[in-house]
């Protein structure tokens, strides 16, 4: 049996609004979506899909989080095997030396929150499928 191949995304955010809004939003356009609360959280959930052998396609998350915020989050990410997959922060945070900072660790692009819908998966679409 050949299972269709949906694109997965890990979506981190603490807020479980934000959470329950951006997943309902992102599996209504047919993406296959994990949450997580926050980095640590974030970081387990990346170990797990590696172990099992689960594809990735794009990380969407938040600046502002306990345990571990999304600066730190990017960093891990990408001293480990996921490096190259493509990180969109979805934010309440606009200011440019914020922005400067997540460009710096690595993020691929930058949403301010509250977001509509169809800005976000274009957003999506552009980093998943890069022209
Ligand atoms: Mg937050």
């Amino acid at each position: 049996m050949h299972a269709k191949m949906e694109k997965h995304i890990l979506f981190v955010d603490d807020s479980p609004t934000m959470r329950s809004s951006g997943s309902f939003c992102l599996r209504n356009a047919g993406y296959r979506v994990t949450e997580a609360v926050d980095g640590q959280d974030a970081l387990q959930k990346l170990q797990s899909m590696k172990e099992n052998d689960q594809s990735l396609s794009l990380i969407i998350t938040d600046i502002n989080m306990p345990q571990m915020d999304g600066i730190t989050f990017i960093s891990r990410v990408k001293e480990t095997e996921f490096k190259f997959l493509p990180i969109l922060v979805l934010s309440t945070e606009g200011e440019e030396s914020v922005i400067e900072k997540g460009r710096a660790a690595g993020a691929a692009g930058w949403l301010v929150k509250p977001f509509q819908p169809e800005q976000l998966l274009w957003a999506v679409k552009k980093v998943v499928w890069p022209k």
